[in-house]
């Protein structure tokens, strides 16, 4: 038997434990069943606050299925995957296509694009760029977009042109560390929106980096908005590899010490009224998205199979009931007594 949920292996199970699995299999489909069934209702709390959910998504064509599924737009396209699934550089043109196709099959649903985040773990080969000791901690995201205008302006004006038909977008920027960078990003944005004549786009910025969470207040003076990548905040806040295996029960984004950034990030959003939203794999697990709405996120982006049960969830609970749980949450001593904290809202 195979418990997925709490990572346990059961070997040679009795005729009892068996049945008892397939009771809990049951159990768990009629559950799946009922949520399913409201995926395409919003998730509203018992106390009326809306808390928009989103999905990831990378490629045109993945839109009707996340549709289907209670998306109620994409708050996180990661547009490396144009890059990464095969051996050359898309080109201005036929990034535009693919932007222009994605807010079309969006049919005005809100799209944020995130620009490329390179390096790290998403390393493409066909770029040739320098070996580094330190990936994780060397030239990715924003610091490479920095570097090499040949990949940030074919992208921004391709994603300009696509605003000049008309697609309703956002532009994030990935792995931002500093003022400095982001008013360097959008100082870049704003010529090439202007040597176009586009429409102007919201542009923010994820928060992934502790310094950028800490840092949230006036960062906020310069995004428009803030979308939280717990995958790498987690790794960073633990100094815990995303990608190490033996550390992969450790580096958990439920731990305290994540979760004070991201109160911190939301704190620092409110003094200049900035949305803001999780994209990170923290958003699509049920009880992380309970937390994150607890703790002032407003926007949860995940993979679309994780919708319906995080709707389900959300409208199971109120907001200060959420509010109280992430509280208690942040005062926690380690990721396993938050985790403790699941089983009374979902008791
Ligand atoms: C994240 O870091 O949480 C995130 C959403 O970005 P990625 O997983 O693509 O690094
Ligand atoms: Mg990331």
């Amino acid at each position: 038997i195979v418990d997925g949920a709490n990572g346990r292996i059961y070997l040679d199970p009795s005729e009892q434990d068996l049945a008892s699995a397939h009771a809990h299999m049951a159990e768990q489909r009629a559950l799946q069943e009922r949520v399913s069934a409201q995926r395409g209702l919003p998730a509203i709390t018992t106390d009326g606050v809306r808390i928009e959910v989103c999905a990831n998504v990378n490629l045109p064509e993945q839109v009707p299925l996340a549709l289907s599924q209670g998306a109620e737009g994409v708050g996180l396209m990661r547009t490396e995957f144009l890059f990464l699934e095969r051996g050359s550089t898309p080109g201005e043109d036929e990034q535009y296509e693919t932007y222009r196709a994605m807010a079309q099959a969006l049919e005005g649903r809100p799209l944020i694009v995130r620009a490329l985040d390179i390096g790290g773990d998403k390393q493409v080969a066909h770029l040739e760029l320098p070996r580094e000791d330190n990936p994780f901690l060397g030239v990715r995201g924003a610091r490479l977009l920095l570097r090499r205008p040949d990949l940030l302006e074919p992208q921004m004006r391709a994603l300009y042109r696509a605003a000049c038909d008309g697609a309703r977008l956002s532009v994030m920027f990935p792995m931002v560390t500093s003022v400095q960078e982001l008013l360097a990003l959008r100082a870049a944005c704003e010529r090439l929106r202007a040597e176009l004549d586009a429409p102007v786009l919201p542009l923010g910025i994820m928060i992934e980096v502790p310094a950028a969470a800490v840092q949230a207040d006036a960062l906020a003076r310069h995004a428009d908005f803030f979308s939280i990548g717990t995958n790498d905040l987690t790794q960073y806040v633990l100094a815990m590899d995303r990608q190490n295996p033996q550390l992969a029960a450790e580096a958990d984004s439920l731990h305290p010490a994540v979760l004070r950034m991201v109160r911190a990030t939301v704190q620092g959003a409110a003094t200049c009224a900035r949305p803001v939203g999780v994209c990170g794999g923290l958003a699509g697990d049920p009880f992380g998205a309970l937390l994150l709405a607890g703790l002032g996120v407003g926007e949860l982006s995940m993979t679309p199979n994780d919708i319906a049960g995080v709707k389900a969830g959300l409208r199971g609970a109120s907001l200060r009931q959420l509010q109280a749980l992430a509280d208690r949450a942040l005062g926690c001593e380690d990721a396993a007594q938050v985790r403790e904290l699941a089983k009374e809202v979902t008791a």
